[in-house]
This record gives C-alpha cells, sequence and structure tokens, in this order.
C-alpha cells in the first residue's frame, strides 16, 4: 500500500466526549463541533460516534458541512451552522434543517425575511471582534431578534487556552451583562473554555479539538495515530546527502529510509528541524527536508528494516509535533491530507 494509515480511534473519540461532559453539571448540555470535516478526521464517522456517546447538537462552519453531517445523522440532532445564514443558503438551510447562528444584523434580516420561523440562533461579539453582534448592535436591535425565539445565544473566547488572561474574565463579564435575564440558553465556551471552571458553562458547551486528543484537554485519550510506508532504504557514505538543498550531509556512514508522505498530505515541511519518527518505541530523526510525496529518515540505529514507521503515536502527539513546527495541534489535525488510508477503529 503506498499511501499511509491515519488509524481514528472511535471509543477515543466518544471517550473524550463523555469526560468533557462530566466536566460541566448534568444540566449543562455538550455539543460536539465537527467543522472542517470532523478537524480533518471525516466528520461523518466522527458525527455518528458522537451521537451514539449522547451528542445532541453538532456545530458546523458552513451549511455545506452541515450537509455532510446531516447526511451522516439523519433527521433529529441539530446541527448549528458558525456562519450563520449566508446569502445562497437559505435553501440549505431550510431542507437540512440546519440551524443558522446569525451573527449580523443583515443576516438576522435575512433569516426573518426568507425562513419566518425556521429555528435559527444568534451569535454576540464579547470581545474577540472575529463573529457576532457588538453590544451597541445587540441593544439596539435585541427585541427585535428575540422575536425570531432563538434556541441558544452564544460568544466565542479568544483566549481560553491561558487560564490566567484577563480576557477570559473580561468576556465572560461582557456575555452576562448581553445576556443575562433572557430565558434563552446561552453558550460561551469550546474546549478550552470548558476547563475554565462552571461559570464559563452556562446552557450549553462546544467542545472541538479536546474531542481529538488535542491540547488544551490535557487529560484526553490519543484519538488519531499516522504510519507512513517505507518504499526503499539505502546507504549514503559519510559525505554525501540526502534531500533536496543537501541540507542533511551525513557525518557517518548512514542508512536512509525514504517513507510515502510529506508536505501535499500535511507533514508541513516545518517539522524538517525536530520531528522524529518512531519503530514501536524507538525514534528515528528526519534527515533532510519534508518533499511534497516523501519524507527521508535516519535508521541507521535500527536492528531490522521497518515496513512503516509512525509520525502520530503515543511517543509524539499532535501537539509535540506542532512544537516542531511552530504551530498548534489543530493545524497539524486540519492538514491531514486526502490521500491518507482513514481506518477507522471501534474498539478502546
Ligand atoms: C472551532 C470552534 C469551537 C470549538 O473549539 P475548540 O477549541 O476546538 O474546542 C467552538 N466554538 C466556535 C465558535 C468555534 O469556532
Amino acid at each position: 500500500m503506498g499511501n499511509g494509515t491515519l488509524t481514528i480511534n472511535l471509543a477515543a473519540l466518544a471517550e473524550n466526549w463523555s469526560a468533557l461532559d462530566r466536566h460541566s453539571a448534568a444540566s449543562v448540555e455538550t455539543g460536539a463541533v465537527v467543522k472542517a470535516n470532523g478537524y480533518g478526521l471525516g466528520s461523518a464517522r466522527a458525527a455518528k460516534t458522537l451521537a451514539q456517546a449522547g451528542a445532541r447538537r453538532f456545530f458546523v462552519a458552513t451549511a455545506e458541512e452541515g450537509a455532510a453531517v446531516r447526511g451522516a445523522l439523519g433527521s433529529g440532532p441539530e446541527i448549528c451552522v458558525f456562519g450563520g445564514h449566508m446569502r445562497g443558503d437559505t435553501e440549505m438551510i431550510h431542507d437540512l434543517q440546519l440551524v443558522p447562528m446569525l451573527n449580523s444584523i443583515a443576516q438576522i434580516t435575512r433569516h426573518a425575511e426568507s425562513l419566518p420561523g425556521h429555528p435559527c440562533g444568534i451569535q454576540l461579539d464579547s470581545g474577540m471582534n472575529r463573529l457576532g453582534l457588538e453590544a451597541a448592535e445587540w441593544s439596539a436591535i435585541a427585541e427585535i431578534a428575540l422575536q425570531l425565539s432563538p434556541q441558544l445565544i452564544m460568544s466565542h473566547l479568544a483566549c481560553a487556552d491561558e487560564p490566567d488572561h484577563p480576557a477570559n474574565a473580561a468576556q465572560l463579564a461582557q456575555f452576562k451583562s448581553m445576556t443575562d435575564g433572557l430565558s434563552i440558553p446561552r453558550s460561551l465556551s469550546a474546549t478550552g473554555g470548558i476547563l475554565l471552571g462552571p461559570e464559563f458553562h452556562f446552557d450549553l458547551t462546544r467542545p472541538g479539538i479536546g474531542l481529538y486528543g488535542g491540547l488544551p484537554f490535557v487529560d484526553a485519550k490519543r484519538v488519531v495515530g499516522l504510519s507512513l510506508p517505507v518504499i526503499q532504504i539505502r546507504d549514503v557514505a559519510a559525505g554525501e546527502s540526502v534531500g533536496y538543498g543537501y541540507s542533511w550531509p551525513a557525518k557517518a556512514p548512514s542508512r536512509i529510509a525514504t517513507l510515502s508522505g510529506g508536505y501535499a498530505d500535511g507533514i508541513l515541511r516545518a517539522i524538517s528541524a525536530g520531528a522524529q519518527l518512531y519503530d514501536g518505541d524507538i525514534p528515528c530523526p528526519l534527515a533532510g527536508r519534508v518533499s511534497m510525496d516523501l519524507l527521508t529518515v535516519d535508521v541507521t540505529h535500527l536492528p531490522e528494516a521497518p515496513d512503516s514507521l509512525d509520525l502520530l503515536c503515543d511517543h509524539q502527539t499532535m501537539d509535540a509535533l506542532a512544537d516542531c513546527a511552530g504551530t498548534i495541534g489543530y493545524e497539524i489535525l486540519t492538514s491531514l491530507g486526502p490521500r491518507y488510508t482513514r481506518r477507522f477503529v471501534e474498539t478502546p
């Protein structure tokens, strides 16, 4: 098999949802964010697994993404669209029973005019300045917006992965001042906010990355493994070089394995300095630059020629790999390319 294998542990995904669910009181609903094709892992399988675990409300970024999730889940579970009610989406929102999280006066108007009576939510800006109505807009339009009977009022934290950041308390206070006294379910927290404590939970939480095994949910079970097949192994003499730019001159006689997988598969070129591949427990450093479809790895010290090596495993999590590239686990996950064989495992 020429492509790498992404192993996705659905049992771990379900366990992570349950663990995050237990972080909030029983009265708090725990949703599930499956945007970006379930953070790159496959939104259909992820959503079905999370529905079995108990999730009843799913979140996607766009209506198009909602279509895939609705296809997998059938009717019943709510599917909310963070991008709201975009021009051209009316029919899809109606036919697939999606719930747009309206984020501007223009969207509120569009929704009220094109789909009166269709469920919706409202997004407020509590300080991030990304999506949602600002305080002044909200106080001007709240009375009219509330006539749409929104199912949910939500906002989003910008710094929840930094518990001591003053923006957390400031956004919390702002969200409360914009929503206290309304009898509509409220939601403020994604994974990071869930871990900040009960005052951030309100009626519904919206975990994403923690479900898939990423920080800031330090207790997450690993969901993703990535194994890359070895295509060829060669001996390299001292003084010879490996890969583009001749950036890895062999200091001693070496054995170099060439693996299937490269930056076209989301193995960021920036990991070239520092990432390892693993033969079981034995680390093998990258030798030279990541290229589009191939990696070259120093396997001189391995007792036997490996058939494949692991890039994501217990020894190297997505967050560790992200550190090598100066990025975050989210980007590693959502970059995982379409060439991999996605193997879903259902048992713990
Ligand atoms: C992506 C996103 C989430 C999920 O965030 P995680 O950090 O992955 O848990 C929740 N809410 C909104 C508005 C988002 O954009």
